[in-house]
């Protein structure tokens, strides 16, 4: 299997490389060059098999650069009961929502309590694995711009790995207080944290072109490094994520929600367009999905380019109480512009380049209805999000995340608009008690208590759910890092933390 850049076809690279290297040299996206087919018997004989056996599965048809123990390894090492709490690191929680029955899959049972840890506990074990085959003996240095859940499961995924180094960029007043105190407080010797004055798109924006920077890329060659990426623009961190929906699927047979072979809709709170992309991958490969929801908050890019076809980020941005997708420019879309335009490079350049130079461009008729055949767009304000967790508990006693609430509001509009009753499968992507100010705020709504753990606390009591441990052994622990820089001095930064500057 090999890796093409989105933005030019003749690069052609193994999975350990594109891996290793995170980003194509010409800003383009790796891509695999075509989807291996999970043809029905293949699917089938994943129903009686762990979540970490139908890993295994799926990885072996991308990363035939790795031998099957090579596999195995990074798979035994990350899916374990000790960072998961139990075998299972993806089970489905059905609920009923103003009538609709939904199955919430919740993927925040890691480490950090949010999606990205089921990417980011088995990128390192891959990455370094794809840098003892292509690393020349360098360090990688991980660049990371998070909207807030990123960082902190790139950190943890990373912290105190050999020959890793990591940096984590956060909008200073873009992240939940228990995501910077998750942050600031990070332990292990290879890791630094600072926040920018700026928002997530300006720190991914300096995060891309310091990646792409020949100059800083020169200086880290001399001294025997290269850099990599833990955002979801790694190759590395979408594949894990295709798992869980094929897993998903799996379990809603096993349970008796659906027969094998029926159709399922998905329905995605998105950002950045990592995880939805990874969800219609999985359909590429052959898992039967009718429709992809893709729910917004208030920063509706997406919303407003699936209805139109046209993406224009030149717009007012919100800082919403789901601050993970409050993101303008989404860097996956460009992966499903390439597949949906018959992989046509030079097209899927231009539209990123109009990005780049006018911040909007109109897809063609072509790639519009495709898109609108297989994807329906969304959003919910701040007090549908609210009302979505309160009604929720109300209703059934389930306390879901802001995340999680856009996309269940969304999923329930999609409902009623359409009447499809078809079975969903909703990805929860956090624990409540990360966004614990505005989940007060929809249950209890009145005066808040000062402190986050004083509300976590609180949360606690209301609503009987578990406070998650790594969350709760927060309380009390001290900052290491509260840097706080200007977007323009993040390269300097960068090689100050390395000891290069
Ligand atoms: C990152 C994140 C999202 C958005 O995921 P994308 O892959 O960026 O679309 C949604 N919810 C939570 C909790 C997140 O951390």
């Amino acid at each position: 299997m090999y890796y093409h850049s989105t933005q030019d076809k003749s690069k052609t690279v193994l999975s350990a490389q594109a891996i290793a290297q995170g980003i194509s040299e010409d800003g383009g996206l790796f891509v695999p060059e075509s989807f291996p087919r999970l043809t029905d018997d293949e699917l089938r004989a994943l129903l009686p098999l762990s979540y970490q056996e139908r890993a295994k599965r799926i990885f072996s048809k991308y990363l035939t650069d790795f031998s099957e123990e090579e596999i195995a390894d990074c798979v035994d090492s990350a899916y374990t009961v000790a960072k998961f709490g139990s075998e299972h690191p993806a089970p489905l929680a059905p609920v009923e929502f103003n009538g609709s029955k939904m199955n919430l899959l919740e993927l925040w049972h890691g480490p950090t309590c949010a999606f990205k840890d089921m990417a980011l506990q088995i990128l390192p074990h891959f990455l370094t694995k794809s840098l003892a085959k292509v690393g020349g003996g360098r360090d990688a240095v991980i660049l990371v711009a998070t909207s807030g859940d990123t960082g902190k499961a790139a950190l943890e995924g990373f912290k105190d790995v050999d020959h890793t180094r990591i940096i984590v960029f956060y909008p200073v007043d873009g992240v939940s207080a228990m995501q910077k105190h998750q942050m600031n407080t990070q332990e292990g010797e290879n890791v630094y944290v600072c926040a920018i004055r700026g928002n997530f798109d300006d720190a991914q924006t300096a995060v891309k072109k310091i990646f792409t920077d020949p100059a800083t890329r020169g200086i880290l060659d001399e001294n025997n490094m290269m850099f990599s990426s833990a955002n979801s623009i790694n190759w590395g961190r979408l594949l894990p994520q295709i798992v869980y929906y094929v897993s998903a699927y799996c379990d809603m047979v096993n349970a008796g929600n659906i027969a094998f072979g029926d159709k399922i809709n998905v329905t995605v709170p998105t950002g950045n367009f990592g995880n939805i992309l990874a969800g219609y991958y999985a359909y590429e490969m052959g898992l039967p999905v009718k429709r992809f929801i893709c729910a917004s908050n208030s920063n509706k890019v997406l919303t407003d380019f699936i209805r139109t076809g046209v993406y224009d980020k030149n717009r007012d941005f919100y800082t919403t109480v789901s601050p993970s997708m409050d993101i303008l420019v989404s860097s996956n879309l460009e992966r499903l512009l390439y597949a949906l335009s018959g992989c046509d490079d030079k097209l899927t350049k231009s539209y990123m380049d109009a990005l780049k130079t006018k911040g909007c461009y109109e897809v063609s008729d072509s790639i519009r209805e495709k898109i609108q055949s297989m994807f329906y767009g969304g959003f919910a304000d701040e007090d549908a999000t609210k009302a979505t967790i309160r009604d929720l508990f109300d209703q059934q006693g389930y306390l879901c995340d802001t995340h999680t609430a856009v996309a269940v509001s969304v999923c329930d509009a999609y409902i009623k608009e359409t009447g499809d009753d078809t079975p969903v499968v909703i990805a929860s992507t956090a624990s409540p008690y990360k966004f614990s100010k505005a989940v007060l705020d929809a249950i209890d709504p009145g005066e808040l208590p000062e402190s986050e753990f004083d509300m976590v606390e609180r949360i606690h009591e209301l609503t009987g759910c578990e406070v998650p441990a790594p969350l709760a052994n927060l309380k009390g622990k001290k900052a290491r890092f509260g840097d706080v820089t200007d977007k323009e001095d993040m390269q300097g930064v960068v090689l100050r933390a390395l000891g290069i500057d």
